[in-house]
């Protein structure tokens, strides 16, 4: 039944063009996803909401896009050249390789026995400028993280912060991942929307306490229900090689409940460590006329695809309309990728056509992302836009002609309303 849910809904998005295998007409690439049309516009919003929500709305708190492409010694310093690994077995009879964490005492596939546990490393290493040495080596950044602490100085010198601020970054993140699974859920290449809270070292549990409801905030204001999401504490043995609290949430996945977002304390680990390696102080004066502080830091990590893809799971939908199946994404209006759809009743009818245009054309001008279907008949059209989950159907028929109202139909309840044309563009948005 759940896998059945997963197949379908990976088949709902490359038909609808919200998700195509990577690479496709090569026979894909194992763990990459392309984005298709109503894909990104979906990731588009959610990416959106977050930084409006965590970054413009707050006088506490700065944006920063990084380069991907990071000096080796950031991550030396971090801990990730050596820590950053996943432990791996390999199958002695078919080569094949697993997670050892994900896998029992014998090989899935042929049942033959696995040779010794060893750590593979999960950063894409790549070569920078033309000399291919040891000396040229750089990495993919594993989490947006890294390229925040190396700028925790050159925010402060710009804008000198006081005590706590933070630091967001939206952007990818590579990892090769052993075992790549479950749709976009555990991908190599992925992207991650991260926050770095610097706090004064006493205030670190109140801070935590906060982000901890600004997850839930924002998994609210884009329509994750609560009821799906679950908090697990991670024990100590379980914990990332940098943090000493750690809160996983959860969301309950066709395939298990798994990992959605992190929220992580991470004291002052990194900056301690960038400070050692790079001979660079980083410290901030909290108070006048006292010492510089090594502020600690809360970090609340949200992965961009995993939202994606708990969104489309809780927005899945079959059910029945006036006597007839069908399946619809009941996205919440704010991530919905069409807002509203606008259709002429008939498409052979030139001045139906024309007024439908410009209704369409206007309320473009306001609400941009609104769709134009004239295809098929109206029950079809209806059916394709509840399919992507837009939430509105604007039809023009000829009662527009004689007294300039329109039918709005609701996704949900299939229920419609006569309102005039005038009002779409207050209703819509
Ligand atoms: P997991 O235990 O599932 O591998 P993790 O604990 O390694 O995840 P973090 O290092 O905490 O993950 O990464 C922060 C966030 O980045 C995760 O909560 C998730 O949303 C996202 N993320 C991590 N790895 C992947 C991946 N391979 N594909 C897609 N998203 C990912």
């Amino acid at each position: 039944m759940e896998e059945a849910t997963m197949e379908k809904l990976v088949s709902l998005s490359k038909r609808r063009g919200f998700l195509y295998p990577g690479s496709d007409i090569y026979g894909g690439l194992s763990g990459t996803w392309d984005y298709g049309p109503l894909g990104v516009a979906l990731k588009n919003n959610v990416k959106n909401i977050w930084w409006r929500m965590f970054v413009e709305e707050r006088e506490d708190m700065y944006g920063v896009d990084a380069a991907i492409l990071m000096n080796p010694k950031a991550w030396e310093a971090s801990g990730h050249v050596t820590g950053f690994s996943d432990p791996l077995v390999e199958c002695k009879k078919c080569k094949r390789r697993f997670r050892a964490d994900q896998v029992g005492e014998k090989c899935p596939e042929c049942g033959g026995a696995f040779g010794a546990v060893r750590q593979f490393n999960m950063m894409f290493k790549t070569h920078v400028g033309a000399a291919e040495d040891e000396a040229s080596v750089s990495y993919l950044r594993p989490e947006t993280a890294g390229g925040i602490f190396v700028n925790f100085k050159n925010i402060i010198d710009s804008f000198h912060p006081k005590l706590p601020f933070g630091v967001g970054q939206i952007g990818k993140a590579f990892r090769n991942e052993i075992a790549p699974r479950d749709f976009l859920f555990r991908a190599r290449e992925f992207e991650q929307m991260e926050i770095e809270y610097f706090v004064r070292p006493s205030e670190w549990d109140s801070a935590f306490e906060l982000w901890r409801e600004n997850v839930h905030a924002f998994n609210e204001a884009i329509g994750i229900p609560r009821a799906l999401v679950h908090e697990l504490e991670v024990p100590d043995n379980e914990r990332a090689h940098y943090s000493k609290r750690t809160i996983d949430f959860e969301f309950d996945f066709p395939f298990g409940r798994k990992e959605l977002y992190g929220l992580a304390y991470r004291t002052d680990f990194d900056l301690a460590a960038h400070s050692k390696a790079s001979g660079v102080e980083l410290r901030i004066t909290d108070e006048e006329g006292k010492e510089p502080i090594m502020p600690h830091v809360i970090e609340p990590s949200f992965g961009v695809d995993r939202t994606v893809l708990a969104l489309l799971v809780a927005a899945y939908t079959e059910d029945e309309l006036g006597g007839e199946k069908r399946t619809y994404l009941k996205l919440n209006a704010a991530v919905a990728p069409i807002k509203a759809a606008v259709f002429p009743l008939l498409k052979n009818k030139p001045q139906l056509v024309a007024k439908a245009r410009e209704i369409y054309a206007e309320l473009k001008k306001t609400v941009p992302q609104i769709m134009w279907d004239d295809n098929g008949n109206i029950g079809k059209r209806y059916r394709r836009q509840d399919e992507i989950g837009t939430p509105a159907c604007i039809t023009v028929d000829f009662q527009t002609l004689d007294d300039g109202t329109v039918t709005v139909r609701n996704r949900d309840t299939g229920e419609q309303m006569r309102v005039s044309a005038s009002e779409l563009s207050s209703i819509i948005r």
